[in-house]
């Protein structure tokens, strides 16, 4: 009976149609997510980039599977940076400036730590500050996106593997019992990393890069590799971790340019975030297991492309970029993903889903 029924299931595999089979959506296995959020990249700033390339291929050309990601926070139809990283990092629509905690108080825990708690190594790069709202959402759980004591509690208590980008000062002018929150981050085991070339020397973390007072310079005043070099050195550190990693990398000053209205700026920082991409995309392409998935946090600036702007930089192209806000603003965002299972963030989703996906991909606890 047993050798019918197998002989009969053989025989309907084989009377399946190629196309169905070939559509037969692949679960792969996953332990190792990138996520790279350009934080206030709408499609515009996309497209903007596309233009100033004259549509030679971009990291983002690259993508397998694209998604549509709704952005609005429990209490807004325009989020902030919080509400919408909290959305990413923890799973849950928050109030606009409280990071991973929801407007009753609970605080869940983020995609960050309960990676962590399964072995996988964690990696945090940044171009604004290491306590700002992106980071701040994947390891912290305070009221206020402003409470930059409580999330250095939060970062040290955490202690993810690899944090890099800028906020120096903030850790050195905090008093606590052992000097300062600089001391106290050095007094819990991690390394702290002047530069990134500090950085580039060492082997293992857990390592605090603090590589500027503030913010993390524009691109516009340094070199654009800054990230896609970050990203490939901690993707060497973990490279011996066999139970895989998560790691977040925002484009944050993507954001700062499209307050700013400043198209120049913004190129600049997407020239920065696409070889960051590309990076990700090129170690998925030899590692399997690895998902790469690209979004953002929220639209900034209201971007369109228009015609005939001759302000555009790319004088040649007859397409400007102009702007409608020098807010956020409610659009959705695009989600660009690419590796294994790369087919799951495709669709029309929340931005909770993301958290949800990642979470069903990369984790052997579900929740
Ligand atoms: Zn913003």
């Amino acid at each position: 009976m047993k050798r019918i029924l197998i002989a009969l299931s053989l025989a309907a595999m084989i009377m399946m149609p190629a196309s169905a089979k070939d559509k037969a959506p692949k679960s792969e296995k996953v332990n190792k997510v990138i996520l790279l959020i350009g934080d206030g990249m709408g499609l515009a700033a996309t497209a903007a980039w596309m233009v100033d390339q004259n549509y030679a291929p971009t990291a983002f050309d690259r993508a397998q599977f694209v998604g549509i990601s709704k952005t609005y926070s429990k209490n807004s139809r325009v989020t902030d940076s919080a509400a919408s990283g909290t959305a990413m990092g923890v799973g849950f629509k928050t109030n606009n400036s409280m990071l991973g905690m929801l407007p009753d108080g609970t605080k869940p825990e983020s995609i960050a730590e309960a990676a962590k708690k399964e072995g996988k190594s964690i990696g945090i790069i940044v171009t604004s500050n290491v306590l700002d709202a992106t980071p701040g959402a994947f390891y912290a759980h305070t009221e206020s996106r402003g409470n930059g004591r409580e999330i250095e509690e939060c970062l040290i208590e955490f202690q993810p593997d690899v944090i890099l980008g800028g906020g120096l000062a903030a850790f050195q002018n905090e008093k606590c019992d052992e000097g300062t929150m600089l001391d106290k981050a050095i007094a819990s085991g991690m390394t702290l990393a002047r530069t990134p070339e500090e950085f580039y020397a060492m082997d293992k973390g857990p390592v605090l890069g603090l590589f500027a007072e503030g913010n993390y310079p524009m691109v516009i005043d340094r070199d654009s590799d800054f990230l896609a070099d970050c990203l490939n050195h901690t993707l060497d550190m973990f490279e011996s971790n066999k139970k895989g990693f998560f790691i977040m990398v925002e484009g944050s000053h993507i954001d700062h340019a499209a307050h700013a209205n400043n198209t120049e700026q913004l190129l600049f920082e997407m020239e920065e975030f696409d070889k960051a991409i590309n990076a990700a995309m090129d170690y998925a392409d030899t590692h399997k297991g690895t998902l790469v998935i690209v979004t953002a946090d929220h639209e900034t600036g209201g971007a369109s492309l228009v015609s005939g702007n001759k302000d555009f930089h790319m004088g040649d192209s007859g397409i400007g970029v102009k702007y409608s806000t020098t807010g956020h603003t409610g659009s959705p965002v695009m989600i660009y993903s690419y590796g294994a299972s790369a087919w799951k963030l495709s669709g029309v989703m929340e931005n909770t889903d993301i958290n949800k996906k990642m979470r069903e991909v990369l984790l052997k606890a579900k929740k």
